[in-house]
């Protein structure tokens, strides 16, 4: 049985960390913030306090300097309990850390960098737009300059963590001929404490009431022009880099959900009898654990391989990353849905955490690109 994937001994003493504190901090209170539909910001905080936030992030900045497979059994060990958690570190830790670190100026690393893993913030990153989602490059948010201020106008959706971010990345256009050419990044921290940044309304979703999904509306929102990233202009450029490392997080969060779904159904198909023996001597039931497993093992693999490939230095990790992420999240949605029915009548109650998984796996096919986008980017790279 493989059981390290390619991680060294530090790897695997660092997922027993994770597992640990997954199991004493976090499985004891998931059923509490669900029922109450509150986000865990508390979580996030202890994630900080026990070194387990900025996994990735250079010590430098407040993180904890490790490497990406780090990161990954990080994730993917949250996600094993609950996605939440194991969404906001994902996100931090590539999409937002990874962006500026790589473009952001020495002033903007130690202020935004080095603030959110030293006070445990949360990040967001406004892209989609109700009419620019696959196609990213139909955005209409706008980013004026008014002499030494970008003035912001425009309407975004699905701005994961939005109304309890700290900081927001916001992808706008600053010129005018509708290109990727004219697309650029502009950090907005501290949001909520600023004119023309209006939260229209947290999207109810599928997965539930605690994660927090938000539509944002920026009317006239001013903030400095050196709050931009990396040169105007090339933030369609940096946003699709920044989405190969958020897909290995999302391929993470997908490893870790079929993960938790199969270890329910292992002791479950053990213990459940029906017609005098245990349900996992049915072959209807064993076969579907053994594809489970072989579905799960493929999708870690995959996984481990896109981190191995950024922890040896790649510049970029499309391939891979889109493999992994769309490959683990269509397992994950086929081991949540089986876990429901290997369960019968008590996988479809709340009683058990199988219907969750099954709603947070929903999402990983369509976040990070709509795994269809995903495999539009793995077709067009055989051929480059
Ligand atoms: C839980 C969740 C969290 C999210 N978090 C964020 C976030 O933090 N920040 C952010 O900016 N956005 C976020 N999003 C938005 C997400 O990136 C978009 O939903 C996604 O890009 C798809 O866009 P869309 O929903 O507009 O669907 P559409 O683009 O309208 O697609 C509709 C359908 O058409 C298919 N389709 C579209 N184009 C093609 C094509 N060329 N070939 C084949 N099929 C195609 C899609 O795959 C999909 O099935 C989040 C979404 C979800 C569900």
């Amino acid at each position: 049985m493989i059981s390290n994937f390619g991680l060294d001994d530090r790897h695997v003493a660092h997922r027993e960390r994770v597992r640990k504190f997954c199991d004493e901090q976090i499985r004891p209170v998931v059923d509490d913030y669900e029922e109450r539909g509150e986000f865990p910001l508390d979580v996030v905080d202890e994630l900080g306090e026990a070194g387990l936030y900025g996994i990735n992030v250079p010590e430098e900045y407040g993180g904890a300097g490790l490497d990406f497979r780090s990161f990954v059994v990080t994730v993917e060990e949250l996600a094993r309990v609950w996605k939440i958690p194991a969404g906001v570190v994902s996100l931090s830790c590539s999409l937002f850390a990874n962006t500026i670190e790589k473009y952001g100026t020495d002033w903007q690393r130690e202020e935004w960098l080095r603030g959110l893993f030293t006070d445990n913030g949360v990040a967001a990153i406004s892209l989609t737009e109700p009419q620019a989602g696959s196609d990213a490059s139909a955005i209409e948010t706008t980013a004026t300059r008014d002499g030494d201020e970008y003035v912001i106008d425009g309407h975004k959706v699905w701005t994961s963590h939005g109304a309890v971010a700290d900081i927001v990345l916001v992808v706008a256009r600053t010129g005018d001929d509708g290109t990727h050419d004219d697309v650029s990044i502009i950090a907005v921290p501290e949001p909520h404490d600023r004119d023309g940044f209006e939260i229209v309304r947290d999207i109810p979703c599928m997965e539930g009431d605690a994660v927090v999904e938000s539509e944002i509306a920026y009317d006239g929102l001013r903030v400095p022009t050196d709050y931009l990233l990396g040169e105007e202009g090339q933030g369609f450029r940096y946003i699709m880099e920044a989405l190969d490392i958020g897909r290995i997080g999302a391929a993470a969060q997908a490893v870790g959900i079929s993960q938790g779904a199969f270890d329910e159904c292992i002791s479950f198909a053990d213990e459940r009898e029906a017609f005098g023996r245990s349900i996992r001597q049915f072959q209807g039931v064993s076969f579907k654990l053994a594809d489970m497993q072989m579905g799960i093992d493929a999708s870690r693999l995959l996984t481990y391989r896109a981190a191995s490939a950024l922890d040896r230095g790649a510049d970029r990790v499309t391939q891979p990353a889109a493999m992994a992420k769309t490959f683990a999240s269509d397992t994950a949605m086929d081991v949540t849905t089986e876990a429901v029915q290997i369960h019968g009548s008590r996988g479809y109650s709340r009683d058990y955490p199988l219907e969750r998984y099954m709603r947070e796996a929903k999402g990983i096919q369509i976040y990070e690109g709509t795994n269809e986008v995903n495999r539009h980017v793995i077709a067009k790279n055989l051929y480059e």
